[in-house]
């Protein structure tokens, strides 16, 4: 083991001294019950998707839900939802957006001037603006919040993960992603925060012919199974190529689409 620095947030070691990260605290009129984050390795493999698809799934099983949008530079959770006005403030705190069937969101999208301005900011920058949505928005009766987390394991979802209480990880993938380093790095993140790993989504996996209905791994065949197992992940999903989902997420219409493939996903939520 290597010397002691007390510094538990920058450590890996799971010493008997370790102690848990101080979360940031809710603001007083918020109640969340279970916070699950969801993480992918890169860019563009669809976890703002897999975010919204799940937050839809526990909606539809009459659950309070929210997203809380940690994609500070690449925030596309309103639009899928369709929606475009600005998040309303009162003096010491801001209200979410609600979305057609009731999931509350907040997004950075919701405080631009204007939706299409670049967010150029350093790592602190983005984080405090992440700790900020936890702190100053009203979450009311919240059952599930699912944070769509910045991608990667660097050093800005790390310091999301310490400024929120965790309670579970969803990790997204592609198949061209799914190479163990990866799983097996959000797996090590995950415990350096003592967080469970509840499962992994395969997005865009594979193509099913909307006329014989025959599965095509475009991406070639992945090995999901072996990777979740040898990380002693519990569970796994699924989700094929449908042009249907990013016509859905950019008409706003996303909360209409229609596949059991997270089901058992969602279960696992449920019991985290
Ligand atoms: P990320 O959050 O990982 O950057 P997104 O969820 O924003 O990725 O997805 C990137 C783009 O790919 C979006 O336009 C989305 O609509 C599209 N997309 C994601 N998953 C699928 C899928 N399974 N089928 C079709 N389009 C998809």
């Amino acid at each position: 083991m290597s010397e002691c620095t007390h510094d538990c947030g920058s450590c890996g070691e799971n010493c008997s001294e370790r102690t848990a990260p101080e979360h940031e605290k809710l603001h007083d009129l918020s109640t969340v019950k279970k916070v699950i984050g969801v993480v992918s390795g890169k860019g563009g493999v669809g976890k703002s998707l897999v975010t919204s698809m799940l937050a839809v799934t526990m909606r539809r099983r009459g659950f309070g839900t929210a997203i809380l949008d940690a994609d500070v530079t690449g925030p596309s959770i309103p639009q899928g939802f369709g929606i475009h006005e600005k998040a309303q403030g009162a003096e010491d705190a801001i209200f979410p957006a609600v979305t057609k069937t009731g999931i509350n969101i907040m997004s950075l999208n919701l405080l631009l001037e204007n939706e299409t301005d670049p967010v150029v900011w350093r790592g602190p920058v983005i984080s405090g603006v992440v700790k900020q949505f936890w702190t100053d928005v009203i979450w009311q009766d919240i059952d599930y919040m699912f944070v769509d987390m910045p991608p990667g394991t660097g050093d800005v979802p790390l310091t999301v993960f310490q400024s929120i209480p965790v309670d579970g990880i969803i990790i997204v993938t592609s198949p061209q992603d799914l190479v163990s380093m990866i799983v097996t790095k959000a797996v090590n993140m995950a415990k350096l925060m003592n967080i469970p790993v509840l499962g992994i989504v395969e997005n865009m996996s594979y193509f099913e012919c909307p006329d014989c209905g025959k599965r095509h791994f475009i991406f070639g065949e992945s090995n999901l199974e072996r990777i979740a197992k040898e990380n002693g992940i519990p569970e796994i999903a699924r989700i094929p190529i449908d042009p249907d989902f990013s016509h859905q997420v950019d008409c706003g219409l996303i909360e209409l689409f229609e596949g059991d493939w997270l089901e058992e996903m969602a279960d696992a939520v449920e019991k985290a």
